[in-house]
């Protein structure tokens, strides 16, 4: 019988996983796909949020703001990438003018300080923004918001949870649940991995959390999948922009930004509209012509001649409008981090510190674990000093051969990216870890070697390695032995 059994390794559940993973409890989390970090987590804008946006006195404001002033610490505690360079959300009429008081007024009701907060006229906004349109007349500022690389994170999270002791069972997809006496019954489609007894079960399945919370409660809430589409430009763009930069949200949601990532590429995106498959992550021309004329209006030197790639992600909203969190009356013992649309990704840590102690309320024992260890240490060339670099060289040499040109990733970083607890096994699982094949190349050039070093490390015919998700071949199956690179 374990403690606690999450269901989704996204943000929120990886999250959670870490939280409980200070305490002496056998936890297991159950993920479908073959790795974290597969559904809304993959693909969105990757930027904690300020706070300013949500309604006051909702789960979506206490949590993002809470969440916001956790994250620099947890980025660095994990060795993921954090820049807190700040956002505009700018006016282009005066109607928006008077949007962008109230969003200065929402920012103080939802507890971002005063001193972190400001309304930039056009002069003051031109001197942060020097490529801003000349039509934009003002700016609403935020200096606590942030780039992260959400991917990195929940992988990091994850990562963090596994090396303290949590159990992680991926390719395993939650079927039934049934109530028992002592907790829950689960089964899966991993044969491996089933008919697991658990004291308390939480639901984390982002898209899909109706469907897991009508198996074993009164259906009370729908998800609805609101889909947003991007490009992403080479790093020579991403200082087109200094900050975060949004127009007036709408109906639709915060609206189409432009900014930086984490990693100096340029963001731009997304729109926003419903669709049927929590799991369908496909850009459409129509969805992306209009990204690119919206971010035109911020700033209108975009180029999109160095567009890298286009993406999409699924953001999972609850019928009943917020973030719902906590335990389900009716089932004792069965708790929801579900709807957790945006700032989802800046918000589950809070979530995570929360959830436990809702927990422990009901029953459930902590006894804190001395042994818990908060840091991750991961070398990664790219962001190391040039003395970092000759250091890692000097106790291993792989740290100085560099297999991805673009992004400078090193084969001794591929091999920890595999080896590491809870490792990757795909293209896309060793990218989500070291940012191969994220460059301007985007593979062109390295791929094959990366693909004869995954076999190599994992004793596996290069036929066998997945893309990204399962079935993703890059290989043919009649191929056998090590790819030409
Ligand atoms: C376009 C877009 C932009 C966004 N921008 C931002 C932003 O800039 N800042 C911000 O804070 N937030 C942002 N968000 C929101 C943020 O990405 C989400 O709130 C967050 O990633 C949700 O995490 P999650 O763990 O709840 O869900 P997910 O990441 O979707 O994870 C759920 C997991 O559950 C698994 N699962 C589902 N069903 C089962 C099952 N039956 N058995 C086992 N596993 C299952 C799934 O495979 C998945 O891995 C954005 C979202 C989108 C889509």
């Amino acid at each position: 019988m374990r403690d606690v059994v999450i269901i989704g390794a996204g943000i929120c559940g990886s999250a959670l996983a870490r939280e409980l993973s200070k305490f002496q409890l056998d936890v297991l989390v159950l993920e479908k796909e073959n790795d974290v970090s597969f559904g809304s987590t993959k693909a969105n804008s990757g930027i904690a949020h300020g706070g300013y946006d949500p309604e006051p006195g909702t789960l979506t404001a206490k949590y993002n703001v809470l969440g916001n002033r956790m994250m620099e610490q947890l980025c660095k505690d994990l060795s993921v990438p954090y820049k807190k360079i700040g956002a505009l959300v700018v006016a282009f009429t005066e109607e928006e003018k008077k949007t962008v008081q109230e969003i200065y007024d929402r920012g103080i009701a939802n507890g971002i300080p005063k001193e972190s907060q400001a309304i930039f006229s056009q002069k003051e906004l031109r001197d942060k923004e020097p490529n801003i349109a000349s039509e934009a007349l003002e700016a609403y500022w935020c200096s606590e918001t942030a780039v992260i690389s959400s991917f990195e994170l929940c992988v990091g999270l994850m990562e963090s949870a596994v090396i303290n002791g949590v159990n992680i069972s991926l390719n395993t997809k939650v079927e039934s649940i049934t109530k028992t006496e002592k907790g829950f019954l689960i089964k899966t489609n991993n044969p491996k991995c089933t008919d697991i007894e658990t004291r308390y079960l939480i639901n984390a399945a982002g898209g899909f959390a109706d469907k897991i919370h009508n198996m074993i409660a009164k259906p009370s809430y729908k998800i609805k999948v609101r889909r947003g589409e991007y490009y992403l430009l080479d790093k020579k763009y991403g200082s087109l922009t200094n900050t975060v930069v949004f127009q007036c949200p709408s109906d639709k949601g915060k609206g189409v930004l432009v900014s930086p990532t984490a990693h100096g590429n340029l963001i731009v995106g997304p729109n926003a509209y419903f669709i049927d498959n929590p799991d369908n992550v496909d850009t459409t021309p129509e969805g992306l012509e209009e990204v690119r004329i919206l971010a035109k209006k911020s700033i209108p030197t975009l180029s999109y001649g160095s567009n890298l790639r286009n993406f999409s992600g699924n953001r999972a909203e609850a019928s009943t409008g917020d973030f719902i969190i906590g335990p389900v009356k009716e089932v004792p013992g069965f708790f929801e981090i579900a709807g957790i649309k945006s700032p989802g990704l800046t918000s589950a840590p809070a979530i995570a510190v929360d959830v436990v102690n809702m927990l422990e309320k009901s029953g459930l024992a902590l006894k804190q674990k001395l042994s818990f260890n908060p840091h991750r240490i991961v070398v990664h060339l790219d962001y190391s000093s040039y003395e970092e670099r000759s250091r890692y060289i000097q106790a291993n040499p792989l740290y100085g051969r560099i297999v991805c040109r673009c992004e400078n990733v090193s084969e001794g970083e591929i091999i920890d990216a595999i080896q590491r607890p809870n490792g990757g096994r795909s293209i896309e699982g060793i990218k989500k870890r070291t940012r191969i094949c994220a460059g301007t190349c985007q593979g062109g050039f390295c791929m094959p070697r990366i693909v004869n070093i995954i076999a190599r490390e994992l004793n596996i015919d290069p036929s066998e390695i997945f893309q990204d998700k399962n079935g993703s071949y890059l290989v043919e199956k009649s191929h056998k032995g090590k790819v030409n690179d």
